[in-house]
């Protein structure tokens, strides 16, 4: 029996159950570890916030998820489960029904998911990692973990460990020249949960991505005004579809006299910086940051996002990459780890992955893509996508996935949430059908 059979995975969200199907399947034995007292890490809505709004200060108390409470998917339910465990049609719904269900929905899916994957025995809830050390002469991976409940620190070896910890818990904030002059509110999306603190209020977003645009949609039918200011506007534009929220250029500065002025020169005096500006990557329990770096976002060096050429394939990663379709990506990750783990999937030698990892870095220097995108697959999905499938001898998926994720995101941009509930199922379906008969013929 091969020595690295005992695998540690860190996190029981989606990539840490996921992983560690995956890893059972391949006849592996598996511990997750998970802080949390509940399994689908991100999933489970938490109405606690931080002490610190904007997620700065080291010893505040730490929240890890980030829902709020109305929130709905952004992804319709047809692409939010698993090649072999589907998310359930309406007709089979935990409860809610809609394309686009609200969160309580999928931490259902997850939770049957986790069950019916006989995850149960594995994963160890209240049960922090603190430190991943570097092996020693025999290989093993000491992890030194901490039961939260009793307090009590423990160390343990492992053959492998897979890191799940998600990636959406410790805000990312820009700089803003003068914000030390700022005398109102600032908060970030990590610490949003319910519209109503904003009621009456003139209120800044910062950033246009999924949460920028969704929360600012919810925000608009309480506050006063809302702005949002973000790198693709370059004046200031009043939104179609809502009659209090402007479009801005990214924000100068803050004056004098505390009010916001934007890049185009137009000042704002308002209530509250929102900052929806997105996450920072982080691993303190990798050896103090021995095991990988992570430079602006970008966590490195990781052969096609997963495996540390280093230390390949003992320790490996799920769940970094981001603008794709997360559920999918993760699955196709795991198996692919799993089946390196096992001796059916092969990975190049040291050499050619950091090659391929330095000709990944120098094609986005090439094409003008900051390090922070290093994880986005936008617009490379479709190509990663077929690539792990290969790894692990699966057919190229049907395309039909890609094109409901581009058709979702379009849904997103439009700001207008109507386009979760005006989503043609019908069309989609048909899409699925034939794709299906496709496939069989
Ligand atoms: P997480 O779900 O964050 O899980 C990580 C787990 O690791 C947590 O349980 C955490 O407690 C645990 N952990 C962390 N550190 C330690 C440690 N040291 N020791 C032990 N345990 C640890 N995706 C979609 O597909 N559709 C959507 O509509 C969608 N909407 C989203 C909306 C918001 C606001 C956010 C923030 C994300 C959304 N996502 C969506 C993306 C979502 O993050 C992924 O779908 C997925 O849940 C990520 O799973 P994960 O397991 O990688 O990370």
């Amino acid at each position: 029996m091969a020595r690295w059979q005992r695998v540690a995975v860190i996190g029981a969200g989606v990539a840490g159950l996921t992983a560690a199907r995956e890893l059972l399947l391949h006849g592996h034995s598996v511990v997750i570890f998970e802080r949390g007292d509940r399994l689908g890490g991100t999933w489970v809505y938490d109405s606690r916030t931080e002490s610190d709004p904007i997620g700065q200060d080291p010893s505040r108390n730490i929240v890890h998820g980030s829902l709020y409470r109305s929130l709905r998917t952004n992804l319709p339910r047809q692409i939010m489960g698993f090649l072999d465990y589907p998310f359930p049609g309406p007709e089979r719904s935990y409860g809610d029904p809609r394309t686009f269900p609200s969160h309580e929905e999928v931490l259902a899916f997850i939770e049957h998911f986790a069950r019916d994957s006989g995850l149960g025995d594995s994963v160890r809830l209240g049960a922090q990692v603190l430190r991943v050390a570097q092996p020693g002469p025999e290989g093993d991976w000491v992890v030194e973990w901490r039961d939260l409940a009793s307090g009590s620190v423990a160390t343990e070896t492992f053959g492998a460990v897979v890191v799940c910890t998600g990636h959406t818990t410790q805000p990312r904030l820009p700089d803003v020249p003068g914000i030390e002059r700022w005398r109102g509110k600032q908060i970030h999306s990590h610490n949003y949960r319910i519209a109503e603190t904003f009621k009456d209020q003139i209120v800044v977003i910062i950033g246009k991505g999924t949460s920028g645009i969704d929360i600012s949609l919810e925000i608009s039918t309480v506050a006063k005004e809302v702005h949002i200011s973000s790198r693709s506007e370059d004046n200031v534009i009043k939104l179609d579809s809502r009659s209090n929220i402007w479009l801005h250029p990214t924000i100068k500065c803050i004056s004098e006299d505390g009010s916001v002025i934007f890049r185009d020169g137009t000042p704002l005096t308002a209530d509250v910086i929102l900052y929806c500006t997105g996450y920072e990557y982080q691993f303190p329990f990798l050896e103090a940051g021995k095991l990988i770096s992570v430079n602006d976002n970008c966590v490195g060096p990781l052969y096609k996002h997963v495996f540390h050429p280093l230390w390949a394939p003992w320790l490996s990663f799920v769940g970094i990459t981001n603008k794709a379709i997360p559920f999918l990506l993760i699955e196709l990750q795991s198996k692919w780890v799993a089946s390196v783990l096992s001796g059916g999937a092969k990975l190049p030698g040291k050499e050619e992955m950091v090659a391929s990892v330095e000709e990944t870095y120098s094609f986005m220097g090439k094409s003008g893509v900051p390090k922070r995108h290093a994880h986005a697959l936008y617009p490379y999905q479709p190509e990663y996508k077929d690539w792990l499938a290969a790894e692990i001898g699966l057919a190229p998926l049907d395309d039909w996935r890609d094109q409901m994720y581009l058709s979702a995101v379009e849904g997103i941009l439009s700001h207008d949430d109507a386009y979760r509930d005006s989503w043609d199922d019908d069309f989609w379906r048909e899409k699925i059908e034939s794709a299906s008969q496709r496939a069989r013929s």
